[in-house]
């Protein structure tokens, strides 16, 4: 079985994702693999050289993250562009590595862990969507407290995505992380019985 795990930036994503890995789900992350296809060697930099031109690699034949990242900020076209290129690299890798567990493991459960699921419109993939929630006050606390932001800043990331509220209201189990770490174990441990059973 394949499910999708979503939530909203640090709403505690990694920490239910590590939680299900120690019970014997097998994960796919999606952040790993945006990183991945972006190493030296990967057949989409040509397609961004041709694009961008060749000084956004960097000489090692990587991308040249930094440079790319001052490139399109503020400039939506060449986000998208951006994004044309890269998204379905990152959603073929992410089905290849789905299905590669689906084949080693045909009883056992898959989950995808991508942060925007919802925002790339990906939930249709899965059997079920899982939401790691907060509320958007602790969201925020713990958000500015991890990544040692301002509070404009932690705003300004959480802007860029969907409501955590809305994607609340959106799936098919909620797991709520406002509670103790053993609280969302408990959770972690209900999810699964359902999804076995
Ligand atoms: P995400 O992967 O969704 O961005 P994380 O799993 O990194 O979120 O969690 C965000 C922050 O909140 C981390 O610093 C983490 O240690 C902390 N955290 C996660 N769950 C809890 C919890 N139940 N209680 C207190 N702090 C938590």
């Amino acid at each position: 079985m394949r499910i999708g795990l979503t939530g909203g930036i640090a709403t505690g994503k990694s920490t239910v994702s590590r939680l299900l890995a120690a019970k014997g789900v097998r994960i796919v992350d999606a952040d790993v693999i945006a990183r991945d296809v972006m190493n030296p060697g990967q057949p989409l930099l040509a397609a961004v050289a041709r694009r961008f031109g060749p000084e956004f690699l960097l000489p090692e034949g990587g991308l040249d993250r930094r440079r790319m990242a001052e490139h399109i900020f503020g400039r939506p076209e060449e986000r998208e562009a951006l994004n044309a290129i890269v998204h379905p690299a990152i959603r073929a890798e992410i089905r290849r590595q789905v299905e590669a567990h689906e084949a080693a493991d045909p009883q056992g459960i898959v989950a995808a862990d991508i942060p925007l699921l919802y925002e790339s419109g990906l939930e249709g993939l899965y059997e079920k969507v899982v939401v790691v929630y907060v509320p958007r006050e602790l969201q925020l606390t713990r958000l500015i407290l991890r990544d040692k932001l301002a509070p404009e800043q932690a705003e300004s990331r959480l802007h860029s995505q969907l409501d955590i509220e809305e994607k609340k209201r959106r799936a098919d189990f909620v797991i709520d992380n406002s509670g103790t770490p053993e609280d969302t174990e408990r959770q972690v441990d209900r999810l699964l019985e359902s999804l076995r059973r």
